[in-house]
């Protein structure tokens, strides 16, 4: 029963930040370091000290004031830099300097023009001065997946004879894939000397996409440490989406038994909270905090999530912070969820009168992609009084909009309360188009497949 527990490292306020766009000032920094802490982060990287004075003050600020979490800032492998991160560090309850050095020959010949010996020097020297400071020394070496494998293994071997407590195994171009990248972790367990006694970690960047899945394969293959960011954010096409590993191991414990202290209730709060204070949308269809990623539009999965959300849903939006499931109507819709929304908005109709009404909002929708509830109360009056085509007069084009239906609300409208219509009851008003002539709850379903 003992599953072993990983350590979620956060690294929005730092390789997060780094993106465009993404830049936040001081008391942001600290509201979203505040929210981390609540969501349950074991590690926050507040920053880059030396990078700037901002950044020193904003991990300076955040050590001081955060006292679960353990707090990381980042330093070059370099006296100034650790120096920089060590004053800023020094007041946390629990500090932590991450040091970097890239380890691929592609970085030692064009970026930092020195040997492979003078890399491994730097690096052991880098890491004892860290620890002559600070207990929690992490090292990364940048770049390993494109590093010769011997080297990277001596490297590592040398940084944790030096007193490095983590290995961090950075994919920072995004370049790998999964199996390679958990057969990377492998081989590392297998050939360091040492690598028993510290902690591996792993920070994958998306740019093929598969930041979470090569995170995943890692700690599959012995990582027990993930860098990661709310909402993915991070250089480029960012780094691994936090709340994407997290539900991965909650939803699916048979695949990924692994413990985390995450609270998953504060996901979708801590989603919103960085694209409210750095006004970067969340893209609206990213798992778990995307406003898509509960919605239902097709008729046929609106109808199943209204009479049991486990036909569409793995997991509850309530499980990671979303008030409600939503159903969005448009032209998908089906007569269920309409009459479902006429209730909500205080009306319930007759079956007749609910065909009407859906046959003239299938109308509407088809011409203005997301049917307001606005627009519904309209198309309700208009029917009410006999003005057939009004809502084909007053939106004659698509506009955006929507509609949000409350699940929670639609436990109350049981299945039986809009009875199905049966072929050959007379309908009022003008046919439009084809969907008039049917009738039934089978063409709902048409439309969901
Ligand atoms: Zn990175």
């Amino acid at each position: 029963m003992d599953r072993p527990r990983i350590t979620v490292f956060d690294t929005t306020l730092r390789d997060g930040e780094q993106s465009p766009g993404c830049s936040m000032n001081v008391l942001e920094k600290l509201r979203l370091a505040q929210q981390l802490d609540r969501l349950g982060v074991d590690v926050i990287e507040a920053g880059f000290p030396i990078a700037s004075d901002g950044d020193f003050e904003a991990v300076h600020k955040i050590a001081a004031s955060v006292r679960r979490p353990i707090i990381a800032g980042l330093a070059r492998a370099c006296t100034p830099d650790i120096d920089r991160a060590w004053q800023a560090l020094k007041v946390a309850a629990h500090p932590r300097i991450h040091v970097f050095l890239a380890t691929s020959d592609i970085h030692l010949k064009y970026k930092l023009r020195i040997t492979r010996e003078q890399c491994l020097a730097q690096a052991r020297e880098a890491v004892r001065y860290a620890k002559s400071l600070c207990d929690d020394v992490q090292f990364s070496p940048e770049d390993a997946t494109r590093t010769d494998i011997p080297f990277l293994c001596q490297v590592v071997e040398a940084v944790i004879a030096a007193g490095a407590t983590t290995v961090n195994i950075p994919d920072t171009v995004g370049y790998s894939m999964p199996e390679e990248f958990g057969q990377l972790i492998r081989t590392l367990r297998e050939k360091v000397a040492g690598i028993e006694n510290v902690t591996i970690s792993t920070h994958c960047h998306n740019d093929l996409g598969l930041a979470v899945a090569n995170s995943l394969a890692g700690v599959q293959n012995g990582a027990r440490q993930v860098e990661c960011t709310i909402n993915g954010i991070g250089e480029r096409a960012g780094n691994a989406s936090l709340e994407e590993i997290a539900m991965a191991m909650r939803v699916r414990p048979d695949r990924y038994p692994y413990e985390h202290g995450i609270t998953s209730e504060q996901l979708y709060p801590s989603s919103q909270m960085l694209a409210e204070i750095t006004g970067v949308p969340v893209q609206p269809n990213k798992a778990i905090t995307g406003r898509n990623a509960f919605a239902h539009e097709a008729g046929i999965h609106q109808d199943g999530v209204i009479k049991n959300p486990l036909t569409y849903e793995i997991m509850t939006p309530q499980s990671v912070g979303v008030p409600d499931s939503r159903l969005v109507l448009g032209k998908h819709s089906g007569r269920h969820a309409l009459a479902l929304r006429c209730q909500q908005l205080g009306h319930n109709f007759e079956r007749r009168e609910l065909d009407e009404i859906y046959r003239r909002f299938v109308v509407l929708a088809d011409r203005i992609k997301r049917v307001q509830d606005s627009h519904l109360l309209e198309l309700i009056h208009d029917v009410a009084n006999g003005d057939f085509g009004a809502q084909v007069k007053k939106y004659p084009q698509s506009v955006a909009s929507a509609v949000h239906l409350p699940l929670a609300a639609s436990a109350a409208a049981g299945a039986d309360s809009f009875p199905v219509l049966m072929p050959g009851i007379a309908s009022h008003g003008p046919r439009t188009n084809s969907f008039g002539e049917h009738h039934g709850e089978q063409e709902d379903y048409l439309w969901g497949v």
